[in-house]
C-alpha cells in the first residue's frame, strides 16, 4: 500500500463502515486499504479527514452533514418567510376590511 491513494469519498465510506460497527479487519478487507490507513480513519487522524469538513449527524433532519446543517437552515428560513407572508396577507385583509367600512 503506497502513500495516500484514498479519495475523500473513500475515506467517508470507510468512516461510515466504522460507524456501522464494522471491524478494522473487515474494513481493511472490504476497502483494500492498509491496516494503518484504516486505523487512522477510525481514529479520525487520516490526512484526508483533516482536510475535509467534519460530517456530523444533524439533530434536526438526521442527515450526515457539515454542521451547521444547511438543509435545516434553509428550511428554517423558508418557514420564517412563509410566516412573514402569512402575516402580510393577514394585515392586508385587515386593511381591506377597514377600507370597506
Ligand atoms: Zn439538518
Amino acid at each position: 500500500m503506497r502513500g495516500y491513494t484514498k479519495t475523500p469519498d473513500q475515506v467517508h465510506a470507510i468512516e461510515d463502515a466504522f460507524a456501522d460497527g464494522m471491524s478494522l479487519r473487515a474494513v481493511v478487507k472490504k476497502f483494500r486499504v492498509g491496516t494503518q490507513t484504516a486505523q487512522n480513519i477510525r481514529d479520525g487522524v487520516h490526512p484526508l479527514q483533516n482536510d475535509e469538513p467534519i460530517y456530523e449527524r444533524c439533530p434536526g433532519c438526521g442527515g450526515k452533514v457539515i454542521m451547521p446543517c444547511i438543509l435545516c437552515r434553509v428550511r428554517k428560513v423558508m418557514d420564517q418567510e412563509r410566516t412573514v407572508k402569512l402575516q402580510l396577507r393577514d394585515r392586508r385583509q385587515e386593511v381591506d376590511t377597514c377600507g370597506w367600512r
